[in-house]
């Protein structure tokens, strides 16, 4: 059976964090626009971020994902991407507090208590750190070192285009601990606080985020900073990557879903040559293949996560969506940044900006060309069989 409808709760949840992003989001869009027309740091600033988070906890909308014994909501995977949807109908990139990377949940219980705990509720902010200047997709050829001396270990390595790398309290930090196993069991996760002595700069990009650079040079942390098992650390790498590979072409189905919109109002409203631009097939061709696009892409985004839902190797499913999102949502952008004209390229309208954020989605967590891979090595060597995704 193939069931296309929502329950209950999720068409409610669907509807508040609509209510929401609405209501308290959206109206902060032009003031942002404005800032950062003016040369100042792009997105919402911290105390926004704060002031947001808090409103919604207060409506008990807090750990989307963190399961209820860690006081979250503990929601499930296609509820997780309806929300993601909802938020990317703003440009400005917003996530409700209450939220720890998934492979915290391996600490055990002592760093629960310094790290898992308090990255939950907000206290101390965490970043993931295996990128390096040599070593992007093809993450196993990581050289970051790390060697152990006496009780701790100490580690030495660049990393690389890190999320959050300026503002972080602690590190997940790869290193390599034994060269001979490389990424097959010679690779450890450590918790690096920032006051063991890394140092982080940031890099300028063309949109939204600010990733930074990390200089671990000498940084010493006890072995009790291990998370997980040492040399068991590329698998927590590729859990981390893997889990939530689904929520980004969620959000950008969310912006897209916006901009037709914001199309649609526009073509019907500026004219030429004595009529509404929605009356000429151009226009109505790239609102008809956005619309089938984005449809596509929903079903596509909500197959995965239901796959997750299901316990079952969402894999294959996560990666179709991510590629079809990105490249997708970066084609729609143009054609709604086409029908808006001259308008459309201003910074008087966000369409720009999604134009510069979108590109994104199709470089990090896995580019365009690492998912492909993943998708015909999948067929190739026989994990997934051509047409039996709905088994
Ligand atoms: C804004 C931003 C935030 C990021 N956040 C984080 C973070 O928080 N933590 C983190 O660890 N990393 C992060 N990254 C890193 C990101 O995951 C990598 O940039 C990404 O995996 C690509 O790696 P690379 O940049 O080294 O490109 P490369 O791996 O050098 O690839 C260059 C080009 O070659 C192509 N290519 C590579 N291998 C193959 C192949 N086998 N076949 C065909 N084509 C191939 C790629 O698709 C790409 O087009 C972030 C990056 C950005 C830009």
């Amino acid at each position: 059976m193939v069931d296309f409808g929502l329950s209950e709760e999720q068409r409610e949840i669907r509807a508040w964090v609509r209510t929401f992003v609405e209501r308290e989001i959206m109206p902060l869009e032009n003031d942002v626009l404005r800032r950062e027309r003016g040369g100042a740091a792009p997105g919402l600033n911290a105390d926004e971020v704060r002031g947001l988070r808090e409103l919604a906890r207060k409506s008990d909308f807090w750990g989307v994902q963190t399961p209820v014994e860690y006081g979250g909501m503990g929601l499930d995977a296609v509820t997780a991407a309806l929300i993601e949807a909802e938020l990317g109908r703003t440009f400005l990139t917003f996530k409700f507090g209450g939220e720890a990377d998934n492979i915290l949940f391996h600490a055990d219980e002592e760093q629960q208590k310094r790290y898992l705990l308090p990255t939950i509720s907000g206290e101390r902010r965490s970043c993931f750190a295996i990128t390096e200047p040599g070593a992007g997709s093809d993450a196993k050829a990581i050289r970051a070192r790390a060697v152990k001396d006496g009780s701790e270990w100490v580690i030495n390595g660049e990393k690389t285009f890190i999320t959050g790398g300026c503002e972080a309290d602690f590190a997940l930090v790869f290193a390599v601990t034994d060269p001979d196993l490389g990424a097959d069991g010679g690779v450890t996760c450590f918790l690096a606080d920032r006051e063991s002595g890394w140092t982080s700069q940031p890099i300028d990009t063309m949109g939204e985020r600010r990733p930074a650079s990390l200089v671990f040079d000498g940084v010493r942390v006890p072995e009790a900073n291990v998370l997980g098992e040492v040399g068991r650390g590329f698998e927590l790498a590729m859990q981390w990557i893997g889990k939530g590979r689904y929520l980004l072409p969620a959000r950008a189905l969310g912006g897209c879903e916006r901009m037709l919109q914001m199309s649609i109002d526009y073509a019907q409203t500026r004219r030429t040559f004595g009529a509404a631009i929605a009356e000429r097939q151009a226009i109505q061709w790239m609102i008809a293949d956005s619309e089938t696009e984005i449809e596509a892409l929903r079903l596509l985004v909500l197959h995965a996560a239901w796959q997750v839902d299901q316990g079952r190797d969402s894999r294959h499913a996560q990666s179709i969506a991510k590629l079809f999102g990105g490249v997708k949502a970066n084609e729609i952008v143009d054609r709604m940044m086409q029908i808006h004209g001259g308008m459309g390229y201003t910074r008087e309208l966000p369409i720009e900006r999604w134009y510069r954020d979108l590109r994104l989605l199709r470089i990090f967590e896995g580019t365009d060309e690492i998912q492909r891979r993943t998708i015909a090595r999948d067929l190739l060597k026989g994990r997934v069989t051509v047409g039996e995704t709905l088994r």
